[in-house]
């Protein structure tokens, strides 16, 4: 099957009692026994849910994985994946991460004998530098947040293999549509459903999605000991999310270009970080594991001064100013004082997050309004 016909079929099957063709939201905490140990395949919800469990293999489908498992938010299934490990064990990732991310680890995990190194993934040197024997897990984000810096999934996951580590993408940028991580040699994929699965802003969840068995076993396990599951009626909003997701991410993706061409050409703009312009470090490993550029662009100022890029978030109209991305409208960021004010100012000037840096999510309204907006702001 192809992934259009995927997005609004894999998994997905007629309710069983109605035939009612739209997934029902299964809003019950527990379900009747006929006697005890002879159910139907449910116990409780926390365990597992028949809405959840459709989107869960849904999600699966999209990734080509095996099994897939829903959490409440992104954090949470990052969460999950964290408490597979134990103490003593080290984790490589990247150093433009996503700050929540960096926050969970640094502020939570640490304290638990989890030991962090954070690298810059685009060069593999760097993360050969820093794996060992303790290495258990190389945790990738790539397009990272907001810098765009694209890693080279096959050769991060031969590097895992040689040290016996996992590794896990983060593939919330990119969506399933775009890139499968697992096709890649990725033990483990990672979406804030948040974003462009939801597509929607109406829903905050996370899921994770392995072929891996052990993996799997650990994940379903933490995901019922932990207890940081989603609702049905988040499922629900998100199953019909994700059957317009190859229509809005192919949109996005035209918007992105014709955003870009026009922000390249501007005086008022320095750089522009894009992992489809030619000019980005890693446009050749962005050109081979991506199938599209995606529609999150990040740029700097001419003038590098924060009262500049706060005047400009302030001045757009259509861009709504706001923290999140992936939905059908256009929001626009400031990481250095949003998304990233948690991470040191030194270190995230070194990832390049600077005071004029600006992040686009490019919805899929008219381009040409878009452009406009940004002109006019400018
Ligand atoms: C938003 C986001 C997360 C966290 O997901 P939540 O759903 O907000 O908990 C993780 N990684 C990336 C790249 C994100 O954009």
């Amino acid at each position: 099957m192809k992934f259009g016909t995927k997005a609004i079929h894999a998994g997905i099957n007629p309710d069983p009692t109605t035939g009612a063709i739209m997934t029902p939201i299964y809003q019950t905490s527990t379900y009747v026994q006929d006697g005890v140990g002879n159910h139907k395949g449910y116990q409780y919800s926390r365990t597992q849910n028949p809405t959840r469990e459709t989107l869960e293999n849904n999600l699966a489908a999209l990734e080509n994985a095996k099994y897939g498992a829903c959490f409440g938010s992104g954090i949470a299934a990052i969460d999950c994946v964290i408490k597979m490990l134990n103490p003593g064990d080290e984790v490589v990732s990247t150093n433009d991460l996503y700050g929540g991310s960096y926050r969970l680890f640094t502020t939570i995990f640490e304290k638990f004998g989890i030991i962090f190194h954070f690298v810059d993934m685009q060069d593999l040197s760097r993360v050969k530098e820093v794996v060992n024997d303790n290495t258990k897990l190389i945790w990738a984000e790539t397009p990272s947040n907001p810098m765009m810096n694209v890693a080279d999934i096959k050769a991060l996951s031969s590097i895992a293999k040689s040290c016996n580590a996992w590794l896990c993408v983060d593939n919330t940028f990119a969506t399933p549509y775009l890139q499968n991580p697992l096709d890649l040699g990725a033990d483990l994929v990672m979406h804030s459903v948040t974003k462009y699965l939801g597509g929607h802003s109406d829903v905050i969840m996370g899921a994770l999605v392995t072929s891996n068995e052990t993996i799997a076993e650990e994940m379903y396990r933490i995901q019922n000991s932990s207890g940081a599951i989603t609702s049905p009626m988040d499922c629900f909003l998100v199953l019909r999310g994700i059957k317009t997701l190859h229509l809005r991410v192919q949109r996005h993706c035209e918007n992105a270009a014709k955003i870009v061409s026009f922000l390249v050409g501007h005086p008022g703009v320095d750089q522009v970080y894009w992992p489809g312009l030619e000019t980005h470090k890693n446009h050749h490993v962005a050109a081979q594991q991506m199938r599209g550029f995606g529609g999150m662009i990040s740029f700097t100022l001419k003038r590098d001064r924060l009262e500049d890029a706060l005047e400009f978030v302030k001045r757009v109209k259509l861009f709504a100013l706001a923290e999140s991305l992936g939905g059908v409208e256009s929001l626009i960021g400031h990481p250095a004082t949003m998304t990233h004010a948690a991470i040191p100012k030194a270190d995230r000037e070194r990832s390049g997050v600077v005071d004029s840096l600006i992040r686009l999510s490019v919805g899929v309204e008219d381009v040409e309004d878009l452009i406009a907006d940004l002109k006019g702001a400018l």
